[in-house]
């Protein structure tokens, strides 16, 4: 019954010379993950090429040679085969642990090679012949069994990585995935039952049994393009994006996150994977109700004193119309967004000269103010200031001069008020306050002081002293009804008149 003999390593060579094609196909491909798949083929050519040759073989030492040979592939397929799922499963495995994943075959190697002196290994080889052909007969050693675990263990989590991602899956993703599941199926079947002591004429199965798995897995690649570009780039966004991304199952339950997620939470780490969003966040209520609901939320978080704002938007994944299988949650960074809008609002709201707030603005806080008076039947009074003989000090003393006196000014009156009140530039050389909750006779004392205050500066510019006065005009009401900010700043202003005509460096009230 010779032809079985040549039938079968027949077949294991061309199996060979299939998944050495495969092999240099694979590694053409411009793919990194495509990489260990390509070993992993070019494992199992040496394993069948290897395999092949010793079964074809009748001579002992000829067998033994080939088993050799075997060796330079066999150790290192469940290796490769676990480091290509995992990556192929987005698992995100270190350079060290792939390093180590390693460990066991290059000591299985080095156990093989030195069997005949340790017997660690193979305690003994022999040739026996099955019903029809000479094989080898080996006695199994202990380094065997650690092997036989380390590549059983392997085949577990290969086959627990591809269900979990079928479950999780939709589409055409769970169509692969079933498809490598399958595939990662058989070899270890065919390792179970060797290990077993079922394998028929007492050859191993297994090298038909991979072969069988990179046709499938070729299949999955040609018909699916599983490794192609589109889900590779699809991750090179959620690792790279400066937008934080946390993914939900549909129990709320934390499956995934980017590195920049873990920047915005530095909390977030492996120990929250499969914890409750309420859990993770439990400190930020606001937050997760907005994420349960899909609310757009906007999140604020402050490190080393410096506030970052967020945009945080979720949306539903469905797998079918109504069925959601989970939540994918971005933190887009507003940061920038938010700054530059905060300045814009002080540059609209401020006057460029001396930094004290412009008319509109001035108005627009007073109003809302008066009307909080209203409401509460409080008091409220208004300064208007106006510098005495100014032309004359840009006359004088020049335009820049001028200016400089008008900064000074704004910071004396700042600086005599109080942090509510509102102080605002009414006009060239006019200054105008709110004191929201403050009686007229208050008012005034505010306004005695501001002019002391000013009367008795003394300015400098380009080593000249320049010495100003100013005249202020109050208005105030015991109780604010009906009166608006016009009103105020009438009746101030008239008063203000009276106290130019007075002859200035002094103030006049209206109201009371
Ligand atoms: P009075 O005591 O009656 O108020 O006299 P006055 O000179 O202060 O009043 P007048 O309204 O005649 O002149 C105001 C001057 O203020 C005229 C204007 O050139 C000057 N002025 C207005 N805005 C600015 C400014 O932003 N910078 C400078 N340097 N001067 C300004
Ligand atoms: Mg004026
Ligand atoms: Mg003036």
């Amino acid at each position: 019954m010779e032809h079985i003999q040549t039938i079968l390593s027949g077949f294991l060579m061309a199996s060979a010379m299939f998944t050495f094609f495969v092999f240099i196909y694979m590694f053409k491909q411009n793919n990194y993950i495509t990489k260990y798949f390509a070993f992993f083929c070019l494992s199992i050519t040496i394993y069948s090429f290897g395999y092949s040759m010793e079964l074809y073989g009748n001579r002992f030492d000829k067998m033994l040679f080939w088993n050799y040979i075997q060796y330079l592939g066999l150790p290192f397929l469940p290796a490769l085969w676990l480091i290509f799922s995992l990556e192929y499963n987005n698992k995100r495995t270190k350079t060290a642990i792939k390093a180590g994943i390693f460990l066991i075959p290059i000591l299985t190697l080095f156990f093989r090679y030195t069997s005949n002196l340790n017997h660690l290994f193979y305690v003994s080889v022999q040739k026996t012949t099955n019903l029809f052909f000479p094989v080898l007969y080996i006695v199994k050693g202990p380094w065997y069994w650690v092997h036989a675990i380390y590549t059983t263990s392997c085949f577990i989590v290969v086959n627990y990585v591809y269900f979990f991602t079928y479950r999780k899956s939709t589409g055409s993703i769970r169509r692969q995935c079933l498809l490598l599941l399958i595939a990662s199926l058989f070899p270890w079947i065919s390792y179970l039952l060797d290990l077993l002591n079922i394998s028929p004429l007492n050859i191993d199965w297994g090298a038909f049994a991979v072969t069988s798995s990179v046709a499938i897995f070729l299949v999955a690649y040609l018909r699916y393009q599983f490794l192609n570009i589109k889900p590779l780039a699809r991750d090179k966004v959620f690792e790279s994006t400066n937008d934080g991304i946390i993914v939900l199952d549909a129990n709320n339950n934390v499956i995934d996150f980017n590195p920049s997620a873990e920047v915005i939470f530095p909390g977030l780490d492996e120990n929250c994977i499969g914890k409750n969003i309420r859990m993770v966040f439990e400190t930020n209520e606001r937050l997760v109700d907005s994420i349960l609901n899909c609310v757009e939320f906007q999140y604020e978080s402050l490190s080393d004193y410096k506030k970052n704002y967020y945009r945080v938007q979720t949306v539903k994944i469905l797998e079918s119309r109504d069925r959601g299988v989970g939540f994918l949650i971005t933190f887009n960074d507003i940061t920038k967004y938010m700054n530059m809008m905060e300045e814009l609002n002080h540059l609209a709201s401020r006057d460029a000269l001396t930094g004290v707030y412009n008319r509109r603005y001035f108005a627009e806080l007073s109003s809302l103010e008066l009307s909080k008076s209203r409401r509460y039947n409080m008091p409220a009074s208004l300064i208007i200031l106006d510098l005495d003989f100014f032309k004359q000090i840009n006359d004088n003393y020049g335009h820049q001069a001028g200016d400089t006196v008008l900064k000074e000014i704004a910071d004396i009156c700042r600086k005599s008020i109080r942090s509510i009140d509102i102080l605002g530039r009414y006009g060239g050389e006019e200054f105008v306050i709110f004191l929201p909750n403050t009686k007229l006779e208050d008012c005034r004392m505010v306004s005695n002081r501001i002019l002391n205050n000013i009367a008795s500066a003394v300015i400098c510019y380009e080593g000249k002293s320049i010495k100003v006065t100013a005249s202020i005009g109050t208005s105030g009401v015991e109780f604010v009804s009906d009166e608006n900010l016009d009103h105020f700043l009438k009746t101030a202003d008239q008063a203000l008149y009276q106290a130019k005509l007075d002859g200035r460096n002094c103030l006049r009230s209206s109201g009371g």
